[in-house]
């Protein structure tokens, strides 16, 4: 079984994922540009069972960053693990995204992901 690891810069906090993500996503939405302080959010999304960390974590609206560096690492609930992929410590990751989210925030100078559904806003299941 694929087994991948990542940690925040500082190395402070530190996980692992077992297996292959569920989905893999995309957002443009403006609190993923505030909080990441990027343009977009990379994310893939595990069942919480999949996921183990260590290090202590700083919580804000649900998402968990790292408080000695600020990195943004993950956002974890008895179900899922949302796990943001620039911590991984491969890079490239080789994790293409399935679908983008609040495409009418994206960038114009930024082409649609080649395959990955497409949502103008919130993802429709
Ligand atoms: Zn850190
Ligand atoms: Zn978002």
């Amino acid at each position: 079984m694929t087994m991948r690891e990542g940690n925040c810069n500082c190395g402070r906090v530190r996980y692992r994922l077992r297996g292959e993500p569920k989905r893999i996503g995309i957002c443009h939405c403006t609190d993923c540009r505030q909080e990441s302080g990027s343009a977009f959010t990379y994310y893939g999304v595990w069942d919480a069972a999949a996921f183990e960390t260590t290090g202590e974590t700083a919580l804000h609206e649900g998402r968990r960053f790292c408080p000695a560096c600020g990195s943004r690492v993950f956002a974890v609930d008895e179900r899922e693990a949302e796990v943001k992929l620039g911590t991984l410590q491969d890079a490239p990751t080789g994790l293409t995204p399935t679908y983008e989210l609040w495409i009418k925030r994206r960038e114009p100078w930024l082409p649609p992901v080649k395959g990955a559904d497409q949502f103008l806003e919130d993802r429709i299941d």
